[in-house]
């Protein structure tokens, strides 16, 4: 199964496709340097002047190769050294921040996680269920 291949901009709320898309995050200035605040952007609505801004073409977040670069963000991996900066400020963020580029169904599901059925349905649910495809596709399509 292919992952999905349009999202919504945090910006502007358009939908972006990965050959017009970035990743945005933030990096703390200081230990652990950990990464955070991230956004998924069309490379036009980027804040051209925010030079404390990092970006990742979002093609290069996607598939294999992109999941192994977002799990980057948490392991240097086996044979390096440790090395600073390996951390998300919030991994509940980027655990939906991965959902959302690899998962199926996802990106247009969270949108409706704050309805009150949706959540109730959610709170009854084992962890895993409520974000894997099928129950992601049938809440998509209940939407209409
Ligand atoms: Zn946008």
């Amino acid at each position: 199964m292919s992952g999905p291949t349009s999202w919504r901009c945090d910006e502007c709320a358009a939908a972006v496709a990965a050959d017009g898309g970035l990743l945005a995050f933030r990096t703390q200035p200081h230990a652990p340097y950990a990464a955070g605040g991230f956004r998924i952007l069309h490379v036009s609505c980027r804040e051209p002047d925010d030079a404390e801004l990092a970006t990742v073409r979002l093609e290069a977040c996607l598939d294999r190769d992109g999941l192994s670069l977002l799990l980057g963000f948490l392991s240097a991996g086996p044979g390096r050294r440790p090395e600073p900066g390996l951390t998300v400020a919030d991994v509940d963020e980027f655990v939906d921040l991965i959902r959302r580029l690899h998962v199926p169904f996802y990106e247009p599901a969270r949108r409706r996680f704050g309805e009150p059925h949706v959540r109730r349905t959610m709170l009854r649910a084992d962890r895993a269920s409520p974000y894997q495809s099928p129950a992601l596709r049938k809440l998509v399509q209940a939407s209409g």
